[in-house]
């Protein structure tokens, strides 16, 4: 509870997944325990602390990083005494390697736990979820558990995405579950998923969507029910269900990433490519939608047709630049031929034995411009129309840069072979609901299964949201959308700014439920990144302590 004889000033940081421990470390790093007369209220009831559930140390192995250990690059302030990742782990990953999320997530919250030991910040964590944050004198005031707490001067909400409400198809498989012997789950936690599966051998497992998520879930139904993945052949435990139906709108998988360092650095910009894509994203999002689309395809396309000449490949110029126009306008969409071609074809180019495409090379130079992506993007607001744009091009290319580990495509093709998977049904099939679960139908094809499990990640649409405190203040307009289909409008230091495009002092949001103020949300780099230094700066300059460091 607020000392109101205190001078110092108080600050609130809702959620402490990697977000809130990136701004937090931001933070220290600026006071760089000067004593700053400066204190800071950290809820969360998630027992992973800097971890958050994505990372929790108590999920499954089965649950991989998408990024190769070689590219893990959050070492965190020059205070740390933990290191990058790598240091952290003595060694023990082998640099092409997904390392298991829990891992990641102990380092975080061993990164945490450092913090807290040098004592550079006066921080007091509770353990509680906060419901509501009221404007009030002096600040907001939050209540959580049942309690008051504040006012404070600062608060940051780094909620990652709350809960919202079921999409219609989703809400009428919970009504059809609840009143039938039809089983529907969620992805995670994983370690849930893997004991509920227990229950399902030699039954029919439907999984909504074919992204990330997928993978994980397809471990927990197979290696998580003792079965073994060796020389590109699974070999079950006959624990497993009879059949596994993932399916999604197109149906397509996702490209694995090139599966080694070598042939990654075949696909490294130079540092002239990226100072002109730099620069245009830069300028794009000041832009037009047309006109940053130009800027954008611009300066892509030359780095594009160097990188495939150098594997062999010759487009004309001209194809390079009609494959970029097509994904503005219809993103993700210009992959032909079935998912299993498609998978194939993936693991051919990422084992470096088939020349890479046009969109697999466009797509691995843009998860190789994310940084830069952010840097210019972030630190201005774009207009929504521009934001869009740019928000839709990098989402589409997001099955190319956001790819799973070759292994992952690897364990998919093998579980294809033996035919425990089937993707024959897989680009948005008919579904539906039967008296013991659903039938999936495509033409003539049709399949009937028992369990269905939900690997969709809801989008950060704000009217969806149902948990509080952001319900709350989307309800209250204290939090609006950017436009239509963005998340929250937010200023540059994580601001939030209301219909008029006026910041509301002192409160802030970070992360995902910002996407169109901000982008490339959806990653650990994200969180350690630039945003949380703006943040850190924009509290100082406000709470006038800039001055004393
Ligand atoms: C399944 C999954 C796998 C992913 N894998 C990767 C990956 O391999 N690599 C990668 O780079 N990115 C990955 N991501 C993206 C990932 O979202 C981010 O990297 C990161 O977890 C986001 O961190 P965050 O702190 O913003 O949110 P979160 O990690 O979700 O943390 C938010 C925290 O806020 C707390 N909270 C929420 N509401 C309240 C409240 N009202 N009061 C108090 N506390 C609250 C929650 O308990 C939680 O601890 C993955 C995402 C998902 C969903």
């Amino acid at each position: 509870m607020m000392d109101r004889h205190s001078t110092s000033a108080r600050i609130a940081v809702i959620g402490l997944g990697p977000r809130g421990l990136g701004a937090l470390e931001s933070l220290a790093a600026l006071l760089q325990g000067q004593g700053a007369p400066l204190s800071v209220d950290v809820f969360d009831p998630f027992p992973a602390k800097g971890a958050g559930p994505n990372f929790d140390p108590q999920e499954s192995a089965t649950c991989l990083l998408n990024i190769p250990f070689r590219d893990i690059a959050i070492d965190g302030p020059a205070f740390s005494r933990c290191g990058g990742f790598g240091a952290w782990l003595g060694g023990r990953a082998a640099p092409d390697s997904f390392p298991p999320r829990a891992d990641l997530g102990r380092y975080l919250e061993a990164r945490l736990a450092d913090l807290v030991d040098l004592g550079l910040l006066d921080m007091t964590f509770l353990a509680q979820s906060v419901d509501t944050i009221a404007k009030a004198d002096g600040g907001w005031t939050l209540r959580a558990g049942g309690t008051s707490h504040g006012p404070y001067a600062e608060v940051l909400l780094t909620v990652g995405q709350p809960a919202v409400t079921p999409d219609e198809q989703l809400a009428a498989w919970q009504d059809h579950a609840a009143a039938s012997t039809a089983v529907l789950e969620q992805a995670y936690p994983a370690r849930r998923l893997t004991a509920k599966a227990a229950d399902w051998t030699g039954k029919g497992v439907a999984i909504r969507g074919l992204a990330l998520s997928a993978f994980d879930i397809l471990r927990v139904l197979t290696t998580g029910q003792g079965g073994r993945f060796a020389q590109g052949r699974y070999y079950p435990s006959g624990r497993e269900p009879a059949r596994i139906l993932p399916f999604s709108l197109d149906g397509k998988p996702p490209y694995p990433k090139p599966a080694t360092a070598a042939l990654d650095a075949a696909f490294t910009p130079l540092p002239a490519e990226t100072e002109a894509v730099a620069a245009a994203i830069a300028a794009a999002v000041q832009d037009t939608p047309a006109g940053a689309e130009q800027r954008i395809n611009a300066a892509l396309a030359p780095a594009a047709l160097r990188i495939m000449r150098a594997h062999g490949a010759a487009p004309a110029p001209r194809m390079i630049a009609d494959w970029l126009q097509t994904e503005w306008s219809a993103p993700g969409q210009q992959e032909h031929g079935d998912a299993r071609e498609i998978l194939q074809n993936g693991i051919a180019i990422a084992a470096g034995l088939s020349p890479p495409t046009i969109g697999y090379t466009i797509g691995q130079l843009w998860r190789k411009w994310q940084n830069d992506l952010r840097a210019g993007y972030n630190s201005a607001l774009p207009s929504p129309e521009t934001a869009r744009a740019i928000l839709g091009f990098d989402e589409g290319l997001k099955r190319y840069s956001y790819g799973p580990p070759l292994t992952s495509s690897r364990e998919l093709k093998a579980l294809l072979d033996c035919g425990l998977v089937d993707l024959d049904l897989c680009a948005d099939p008919e579904i539906a609901m039967t008296g013991s679960g659903w039938t999936l139908s495509k033409g003539a094809r049709m399949a009937d299964v028992s369990v269905m499990v939900d690997g969709v990640m809801p989008p950060p649409d704000l009217s969806r949201i149902c948990a509080d405190p952001m319900a709350g203040l989307v309800a209250s307009g204290k939090v609006v959308a950017h436009g239509a289909g963005l998340s929250a409008r937010t200023a540059p230091d994580g601001c939030v700014m209301d219909d008029a495009g006026r910041p509301l002092p002192g409160l802030c949001l970070l992360g995902r439920l910002a996407l169109g103020s901000v982008i490339a949300v959806d990653s650990l780099h994200d969180c350690f990144g630039r945003a949380g230094d703006r943040w850190a700066e924009g509290v100082l300059r406000r709470l006038g302590l800039m001055a004393c460091l």
